[in-house]
C-alpha cells in the first residue's frame, strides 16, 4: 500500500495529466486540499490534456497473449503530426500538439475543416487524431518528411502547399460532456456519430474490430497494406475492458505494432499443401483453407505443419482450389504424417509448393513437423501462417524440412532454458561434425 504521501503525489500527477496548468492546480490545492483535487480540478475543454500513448510490441504473439479473451481494435498507425482539436461553444477552435504546444496558427485549414465536418447537433468537442500530409489529386496520404515541410506559424490558407486530412481516433469530449471515463467503444461510437467523413480533409483512422483468430491472421496481411498506405504499422486498442481514455500514459492498453517490430520467422518456408476443408460463407465453392506439410528426408514422409487460410487473393483461391481439385485422392497416403483429429475434407497428392511466412513456431499436440525433436508425441507448427506465393520451380520433395523446421524452431523461439540448452545442444554437435 501506498504511504499518504505517495497517494497524494499519485493524485497530483493525474491531475495534471488531465488538466496540465499550475495556475489552476495550486489554487485548487491550496483552497480544496489534495483529496478533492479531481473533482475541484478537472478536464476543462480548451485546456489539452496529456496524449495517451501506446507500449511497443514485439509481435502478434506478444498482442494475442496480453489481450486474450479481451475484445480489441486493430487501427491504421498513421505516421504525422498528434492533434487534439478542441471546439468550444462559442465557436472557436483551438489545435494542440502532443506536447500541449498550440498550433492553432499552423493549420488554419484544418480549423475550418474541423467546423465543417461535425454534425449540426454537435455543440462542442474535443478530437484525439493524427494530421497526416495528403495529396488529394491522387488521394494519396504523404510520409511524414512532406508535413515537416510545412511553415510553422502564421500559416495563410491561400499560402498551403502541402494538404492535411484529420485522421480521428478517439473523442474526449461532445456536447458539455466529458468521455474520458467511458470505454474506448462508446467513445468511438459516438465519434461516428457525430462526424461526417470528408476524403481527403477528414477521415475515420481505418479498424478492424475482432477477437477472432482467423480475423487477426487477417489483420497481419492488413498491417502489409497499412505500410504500403505509408503508415508505421498497427495501434492495437483495447475495447470494453480497461478502454478507458488514460491521458499522458504509456498504456498497457493501447500497443503498437510497427513493421520494424513485426515478428515473423524472417525465412519463408516451401510448404506442400495436402489437404484441404470446404470454404464456407463468402468461400462456398472453393477450398476455405489448406492443410500444409513440410518434407522428412529421412523418414520419407510429408509432415503436417499448420492450416493456412490467410494470404489469398478471390482470384489465387479459386486458381489454386480448380489446380487441386484433379489432385483429389480418396485417402489419405501411408507417407503422410498428420494427427487423426484434424479431419480435413479432401485429401490430395503432393504435387505443389507454396511459399508462405510466418509470425511465430511453436510446439504442437496437432501437427507432425519434426515430430519428436522437442516432445515424443509433439511436432512444430507455424503460427499466423500466410501465403507469399506458388513456387512453380519446385517439386514437393524440395520443400522445406522437418529438419529446417527443428533448426528454425531452436534458434528461434528460445522461449524458456531448456530451449537455450536444446539450442546449445545443437551448437555444439554442429561443431563436433564440421
Ligand atoms: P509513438 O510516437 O511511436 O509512441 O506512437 C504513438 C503515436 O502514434 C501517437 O502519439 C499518434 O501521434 C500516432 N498515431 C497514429 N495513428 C494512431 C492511431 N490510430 N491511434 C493512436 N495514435 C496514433
Amino acid at each position: 500500500m501506498d504511504s499518504p504521501l505517495e497517494e497524494a503525489a499519485k493524485i497530483v500527477k493525474q491531475v495534471y495529466s488531465v488538466i496540465p496548468v499550475y495556475d489552476k492546480i495550486v489554487p485548487a490545492l491550496l483552497s480544496g486540499g489534495v483529496w478533492d483535487l479531481p473533482k475541484t480540478c478537472c478536464f476543462s475543454p480548451g485546456v489539452p490534456v496529456g496524449p495517451m500513448l501506446a507500449k511497443p510490441t514485439k509481435g502478434v504473439s506478444e498482442i494475442l497473449d496480453k489481450f486474450q479473451n479481451t475484445e480489441f481494435t486493430c487501427e491504421y498507425k498513421y505516421d504525422g503530426e498528434r492533434a487534439q482539436i478542441h471546439y468550444l461553444e462559442d465557436g472557436t477552435v483551438q489545435i494542440y500538439s502532443r506536447n500541449a504546444e498550440r498550433h492553432t496558427e499552423k493549420f488554419p485549414d484544418v480549423v475550418v475543416a474541423a467546423s465543417r465536418v461535425k454534425k449540426p447537433n454537435v455543440t462542442s468537442f474535443v478530437l484525439d487524431c493524427e494530421l497526416v500530409a495528403y495529396d488529394r489529386k491522387k488521394q494519396k496520404i504523404l510520409p511524414f518528411q512532406i508535413l515537416s515541410t510545412r511553415a510553422r506559424k502564421n500559416v495563410v490558407m491561400s499560402e498551403i502547399k502541402v494538404d492535411v486530412c484529420i485522421y480521428a481516433f478517439d473523442l474526449l469530449y461532445l456536447n458539455g460532456q466529458q468521455l474520458l471515463q467511458e470505454q474506448l467503444i462508446t467513445r468511438r461510437e459516438r465519434l461516428y456519430e457525430s462526424f461526417m467523413e470528408e476524403p481527403g480533409y477528414f477521415q475515420l483512422a481505418t479498424a478492424i474490430t475482432s477477437n477472432d483468430l482467423e480475423e487477426i491472421q487477417t489483420f497481419l496481411v492488413l498491417l502489409d497494406t497499412a505500410v504500403n498506405a505509408s503508415c508505421e504499422g498497427l495501434i492495437i486498442k483495447t475495447l470494453t475492458r480497461d478502454a478507458t481514455h488514460e491521458p499522458a500514459k504509456r498504456s498497457n492498453n493501447w500497443l503498437k505494432l510497427k513493421k520494424d517490430y513485426m515478428d515473423s520467422i524472417g525465412d519463408s518456408l516451401d510448404l506442400v499443401p495436402i489437404a484441404a476443408f470446404h470454404g464456407r460463407g463468402k468461400r462456398v465453392g472453393v477450398y476455405g483453407a489448406f492443410l500444409l506439410a513440410c518434407y522428412d528426408n529421412s523418414k520419407d514422409e510429408y509432415q503436417t505443419i499448420c492450416k493456412i487460410g490467410t494470404g489469398f487473393s478471390e482470384a489465387m483461391l479459386e486458381e489454386r482450389s480448380t489446380s487441386l481439385r484433379s489432385k483429389v485422392i480418396p485417402m489419405p497416403k501411408s507417407y503422410y504424417r498428420y494427427a487423426d483429429f484434424v479431419n480435413p475434407d479432401v485429401w490430395f497428392e503432393a504435387s505443389e509448393v507454396w511459399e508462405v511466412k510466418a509470425a511465430d513456431l511453436t510446439i504442437s499436440p496437432v501437427y507432425c513437423a519434426a515430430i519428436g525433436a522437442v516432445d515424443p508425441n509433439k511436432g512444430i507448427s507455424l503460427r499466423f501462417p500466410r501465403l507469399l506465393r506458388v513456387r512453380d520451380d519446385k517439386g514437393p520433395e524440395d520443400a522445406s524440412s522437418s529438419e529446417m523446421v527443428r533448426i528454425l524452431f531452436f534458434f528461434l523461439v528460445p522461449h524458456s532454458l531448456k530451449n537455450i540448452f536444446r539450442l546449445l545442444k545443437v551448437i555444439f554437435f554442429a561443431f563436433l561434425f564440421y
